[in-house]
């Protein structure tokens, strides 16, 4: 462990370092192990245990014998149990988020954020799982009733990202348990602890035994396509990278699974002439920053109108002077670590070829010495529209700025990418903000606002960016099958 401060020591005690299998916490001691490391400083943290394909086989065997039990309890006991999960970590929500802070490295007060933003998918689908409706019609010739249920898809592979440690999961098991489905949960092995902490609360809330198994691994790739390809396995939601999703859904193919995928993101930041440039600097931080940067519907490429370029990127770097890189418990702290030296490359990589292609490095805040991994935080000026760093997903603190001329340019750009995850646009005047909406090539648009996510509403892209989506009413039918009655309606009433 590297530190001897007791808050942080308690926290880590939050976490069970075991496996989930059929109600049972498997000790990480009896068991193979893998390292869970602080970013900020390179050092181990704990050891949890390490699932082997067996260990997956076993989640899915206690998956697969509560899927009845469990489908076959009242939704109101269901909501119940997430409900009571909101309000454990709505009570616990500190010390969660010090665990996710030690583990993932993002400032402690985002870390609250998203504890609370986690355990409103708990609440949210605690509301929904007692409004599962069907429907009823007469067929158009009046002979047959059409009636509609929706029931439990069945037994769930939840695969989840690093980057928002809890989020991720809660958002995909609020609606499973809701729907009445099972769960396996696989977390990213770099940050399984704040959703160990989530599986040990939802025992504690009433979840029964074998309706969520957790299989954190260093072995993604066998562990989750033994579990793909097992007929058993009836739905598979996967958040993470485009050649990742992509690879997961040709297996699946394989079996006929029902995917859902959220992928990369490449969100481009339109301030058009006639916006309000204080406002859209400050929203322009938020979706830059929040979360280290690391976030997929990050602002991956600012566009900013050549009337308003000097005075934007001159405000953003003002913002970007106050910034204190450093490590996340630090009170003072607004920008923490990457997740690993791998990430810390490859921003630099960008950066580098972006001024290898012509643009000018405004401004990079000082990072911390010796171990951890810190990017510095930047803006890039005049970048060219073409720059690789603003094909790709950066994934880090680097804000790309390019001048516009038109609408049409702006479109035509910001529509140039493989993803369509999230984009923003800053202007005044309504019949641009409704004309570029409706306009952009992706499923989430932040209209004079730098951040979208909310539990109520629908969350998921487009293209490269994935199909499904995640949250709002919709978040629901993920894991649902509408099945169809024909009922037959014989004579005409006398
Ligand atoms: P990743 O490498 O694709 O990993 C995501 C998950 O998949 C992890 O649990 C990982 O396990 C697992 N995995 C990796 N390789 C696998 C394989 N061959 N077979 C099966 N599972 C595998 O992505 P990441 O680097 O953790 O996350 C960053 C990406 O996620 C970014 O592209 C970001 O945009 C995207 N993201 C999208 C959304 C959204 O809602 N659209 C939200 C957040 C993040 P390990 O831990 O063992 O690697």
């Amino acid at each position: 462990m590297s530190t001897t401060d007791a808050a942080e020591r308690a926290a880590l005690t939050l976490a069970p370092n075991g496996l989930l299998l059929d109600g049972r916490w498997i000790d990480a001691e009896a068991h193979a192990t893998l390292p869970v490391t602080d970013p900020s400083t390179g050092e181990v943290l704990v050891q949890v245990a390490d699932a082997s394909v067996q260990d997956a086989r076993a989640a899915l065997d206690a998956a697969v014998a509560a899927q009845r039990g469990w489908a076959a309890t009242a939704p109101r006991v269901r909501g119940e149990i997430l409900r009571r999960t909101y309000e454990l970590m709505t009570e616990r929500n500190e010390q969660l988020a010090l665990l996710m802070t030690l583990e993932m490295g993002k400032p402690l007060a985002e870390s609250r954020s998203e504890v609370a933003y986690a355990a409103d998918f708990f609440r949210w689908f605690s509301e929904e799982a007692v409004r599962l409706d069907g429907t009823w019609a007469t067929a158009p010739d009046g002979a047959s009733r059409i009636v509609t249920m929706r029931q439990p898809v069945g037994p769930c592979l939840l695969v989840t990202p690093w980057n928002f440690p809890l989020a991720m999961a809660a958002r995909k098991m609020g609606p499973a348990f809701a729907a009445g489905c099972t769960v396996i949960v696989k977390a990213a092995k770099q940050t399984p602890l704040s959703m160990h902490a989530v599986a040990a609360i939802l025992q504690e809330a009433g979840l029964p035994d074998g309706v969520l198994g957790t299989i954190t691994t260093s072995h993604a790739s066998a562990v989750v396509s033994e579990l793909i390809r097992d007929p058993r396995l009836r739905k598979l939601s996967f958040t993470g990278s485009t050649e990742v999703g992509q690879s997961l859904a040709a297996q699946a193919a394989a079996t006929v699974l029902r995917v859902s995928l959220e992928l990369g993101g490449n969100a481009p930041f339109i301030v058009f002439d006639d916006a309000d440039v204080d406002h859209a600097v400050e929203q322009a931080v938020l979706a830059k920053l929040r979360n280290n940067g690391e976030a997929c519907t990050a602002a991956n490429r600012f566009y900013v109108h050549e009337s308003r370029v000097e005075e934007f990127s001159m405000k953003l770097v003002d913002r970007f002077r106050r910034l204190v890189v450093g490590r996340g418990t630090r009170k003072d702290v607004t920008l923490g670590p990457l997740i690993d030296q791998a990430a810390v490359d490859k921003v630099a990589e960008l950066v580098a070829a972006a001024r290898a292609e012509g643009a000018e490095l405004a401004f990079a805040t000082p990072v911390p010495d010796g171990a951890g991994y810190f990017a510095p935080a930047s803006v890039l000026m005049g970048v060219p529209a073409d720059s690789r760093i603003v094909r790709e997903e950066i994934f880090g603190p680097v804000a790309p700025i390019v001048s516009f001329r038109t609408e049409e340019e702006v479109l035509r750009w910001s529509n140039a990418s493989e993803y369509g995850l999230a984009g923003y646009l800053f202007t005044r005047d309504l019949d641009r903000a409704i004309r570029v909406a409706e306009a952009l090539e992706v499923g989430m648009i932040g209209i004079n606002r730098g951040v979208l996510s909310n539990p109520a509403a629908p969350f998921g892209g487009i293209k490269a960016s994935g199909y499904g989506r995640e949250g709002g009413h919709e978040g629901i039918d993920e894991y649902v099958e509408t099945k169809y009655l024909s009922l037959s309606v014989a004579g005409p009433a006398a």
